[in-house]
């Protein structure tokens, strides 16, 4: 198991894009894409408008809020799913599965080719048509354990 590592053109991806979409480049929006991509953390909302609110002082939450469910609608990110209250985002797109901290909330991206060809209950393929699936391990990430240990 290896962590992935994520490098892509940032900018020409997000315009080509929004091009397709006819939507507006906007340095906002650059800067909010920029911000998620660049996280390691699969950001909350919460999380890149406090990041991006030290450049543009003026953006509200809102303006965060439905970028980043633009940004969703038109597969630029993921949501994460089953990350509690707020919503958080995955920059990473691609077929991959997530290690989940129950104490501090940490998501980790990891790939496993075994998951990746799971054999799931043939009465689920029997009833719906199955598109993708994702495996999250939950459990107490290194920092975590390493404060345990500690107190
Ligand atoms: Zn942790
Ligand atoms: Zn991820």
């Amino acid at each position: 198991m290896k962590e992935k590592k994520f490098t892509i053109d940032l900018t020409k991806k997000l315009k080509e894009a929004f091009k397709e979409r006819n939507l507006k480049i906007t340095p906002q929006r650059i800067a909010i894409y920029e911000e998620i991509v660049n996280s390691k953390e699969h950001p909350s909302t919460v999380h890149i408008f406090e990041k991006i609110r030290r450049s543009f002082p003026n953006i509200s939450f809102d303006t965060i809020n439905r970028t980043l469910t633009t940004f969703a609608e038109i597969g630029l990110i993921k949501t994460v799913e089953g990350s509690g209250d707020s919503k958080r985002y995955d920059p990473n797109i691609e077929q991959h599965h997530h290690f989940i901290c129950v104490k501090c909330g940490r998501i980790i991206d990891f790939d496993s080719k075994e998951l990746d060809n799971l054999q799931l209950p043939t009465e689920l393929h029997n009833k719906f048509r199955i598109l993708r699936h994702k495996v999250v391990v939950e459990g107490i990430c290194d920092k975590c354990s390493k404060e345990l240990i500690k107190t």
